[in-house]
């Protein structure tokens, strides 16, 4: 008899639960953040269909990745891997923005998870012992509300092994936005931006990975690995790079 009653009220109270999802979906309509269609409960920010549609990239966790190409001759990187081909006015640009500029960290987790589970798929768990991001200026967290780079990094740990250390790149002095600049302003102004956090000399990290959202020149990436690779208390192995997409 009590057991009915139990199952009876768990019954009234799911069903009570999917009509207040109903109706919140009813007065606040979800969208695509690629093609703007309406979501149905099951979808987050992204509808399964431009899910399913993306440009996956298809050079997988390599030397010889674009990701290590575009940075040959400036940071020795051991391995490169990009989730999606990055395109301007694409549905890869859309989601980037939205990501970065409208919110939407938990596509960036999603992101993140979904490297992680290509990666293991395709070439089981990769040696890297510590993860670590560009680091973003305290006023536009405060501004975003987060860090996308941090968030993807948070998916990729949720399944590769592998420490996140979310300090280990400092940026003391906040710059002109990147974008307003050319490729050789911002090669020449990047050398000086990031730090290596102070607080970790001494640590050995093995085979580090960096995460990004996205890789343009790199010379965001080159700035923030050389702020370590010369330094010489600190032990680094090997130096790897995975972004969510990636300018081909
Ligand atoms: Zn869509």
């Amino acid at each position: 008899m009590g057991d009915c009653l139990d199952r009876n009220s768990s019954k009234v109270r799911a069903l009570f639960e999917e009509l207040v999802l109903d109706m919140l979906d009813f007065t606040f309509p979800r969208t695509c953040v690629v093609c703007g269609d309406l979501l149905i409960r099951q979808e987050h920010d992204l509808c399964f269909t431009c899910y399913v549609n993306l440009p996956y990239s298809v050079y997988g966790l390599s030397k010889t990745n674009p990701i290590c190409r575009g940075l040959a001759g400036r940071v020795p990187l051991a391995l490169g891997y990009f989730l999606l081909d990055y395109r301007r006015n694409s549905g890869v640009s859309k989601m980037m923005k939205a990501i970065k500029y409208e919110g939407a960290e938990s596509l960036a987790v999603k992101l993140g998870k979904e490297m992680g589970d290509r990666i293991t798929r395709d070439h089981g768990d990769p040696d890297f012992t510590h993860f670590a991001v560009i680091p973003m200026h305290a006023s536009k967290v405060r501004k975003r509300g987060y860090n996308q780079a941090l968030r993807l990094a948070e998916g990729v740990t949720e399944v590769l092994s592998g420490e996140l250390i979310t300090d280990l790149f400092l940026q003391p002095n906040r710059s002109i936005s990147q974008t307003k600049k050319n490729r050789a302003e911002r090669l020449t102004s990047s050398e000086s931006k990031y730090q290596f956090n102070p607080k970790y000399k001494g640590l050995s990290l093995g085979h580090l990975c960096l995460v990004d959202d996205v890789m343009t020149t790199g010379s965001t990436i080159e700035s923030c690995l050389k702020s370590c690779l010369h330094l010489d208390d600190i032990g680094i192995e090997k130096v790897s790079v995975m972004t969510a997409a990636c300018v081909l």
